[in-house]
């Protein structure tokens, strides 16, 4: 075949005659080498698609396994981990993007990495608060196996977060310290560390206060924080990831961008590690294929803009207007 092209190739440099013949010969070629390549692109987007979520998991599983092979430090590996999982998503982001215009521009990474710090604080001061009422109430001692313990830990600290999450939108005062992590048009793994400390702070103290009267060993601990960091910012992720019918049981990107969306009717799925709770309490919304128009708030000058950095810190205690 190839022999073919060239003759071809060959005889219309020689005659004037064939030369439309061989531009449409070459314009096939062209053609199909196009078609190849978009073939090839789009096998490519199917594979970064499918393994995104998988990966990400396989290497969590890594961490965790070295972590207690090597006896590392858990406090070390978590924040590596933190760092770690934000930078994975967010090459994912560019090479699967679900919505283009989503993307953090250079000014908003530099505004989320601020945020992240004061999300890192928030966590850090939940926990020298829980230490403190440990140190009152003696907590119990572990006396589970890891693996009970780690099942029961995920679903406190899923309870815990989804009662301070919702009332967090229910309740006007709460609102005006969890709005200011919904009042960005977009959402993507950045943003997901765009939060007031208080919020951070009490959602976390809710979460893990009850795990020291059950006596939650600090492995499962370790485990736990390592599914949530993966979770918490893998459904905020702006990537084209489709979990399928395990959107029943887990977070995904597809959940949450409905819960951050700007019809409150279908803005549930307050989940955002497994769903149970949604389900319980009866907001879960998500089918397949349903997706949000827009993203945010109605009314997003009610709150400062996130760049506004000290605004929105101050905002909560603010008069409303
Ligand atoms: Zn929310």
């Amino acid at each position: 075949m190839t022999d073919m092209f060239n003759s071809e190739q060959v005889m219309s440099a020689e005659s004037s005659v064939a030369a439309p013949v061989v531009y449409s010969v070459s314009s096939n070629v062209a053609n199909d080498s196009v078609e190849e390549i978009k073939q090839q692109s789009n096998t490519l987007q199917k594979t970064l698609e499918w393994i995104c979520y998988p990966l990400l998991w396989l290497i969590a599983s890594v961490a965790v396994w070295a972590t207690f092979t090597y006896k590392l430090e858990f406090g070390l590996v978590n924040v590596l981990f933190l760092f770690f999982v934000i930078a994975y998503l967010a090459l994912f982001e560019r090479l699967i993007p679900y919505e283009v215009k989503w993307q953090a521009t250079k000014k908003e990474w530099l505004r989320d990495g601020i945020y992240l710090f004061i999300t890192m604080m928030g966590g850090a001061l939940s926990i020298a608060a829980i230490f403190a009422v440990a140190s009152v109430v003696s907590p119990k001692t572990p006396s589970l196996p890891l693996g009970v313990e780690i099942v029961l830990a995920i679903l406190f600290i899923s309870f815990g977060s989804y009662i301070f999450h919702r009332l967090g939108h229910d309740w006007p005062w709460l609102w005006r310290f969890h709005g200011i992590h919904h009042a960005e048009s977009k959402v993507n793994v950045g943003n997901n560390s765009v939060n007031h400390i208080f919020d951070v702070w009490g959602r976390r103290f809710i979460a893990q206060l009850p795990l020291i009267f059950i006596g939650i060993s600090e492995q499962s601990l370790f485990v736990v924080s390592i599914f949530n960091t993966l979770q918490g910012y893998f459904v905020h992720a702006n990537v084209n990831v489709r979990l399928g019918r395990l959107n029943y049981f887990i977070g995904s990107p597809e959940q949450h961008r409905l819960h951050h969306s700007v019809d409150i009717k279908e803005a549930g799925h307050f989940c955002v590690d497994v769903t149970l709770w949604d389900w319980l309490f009866g907001s879960y919304f998500w089918r397949k294929g349903r997706t949000p128009d827009a993203v945010g708030i109605k009314n997003p000058a009610r709150f400062p803009p996130p760049e506004a950095i000290l605004k929105c810190f101050i905002h909560p205690f603010k008069k409303p207007k």
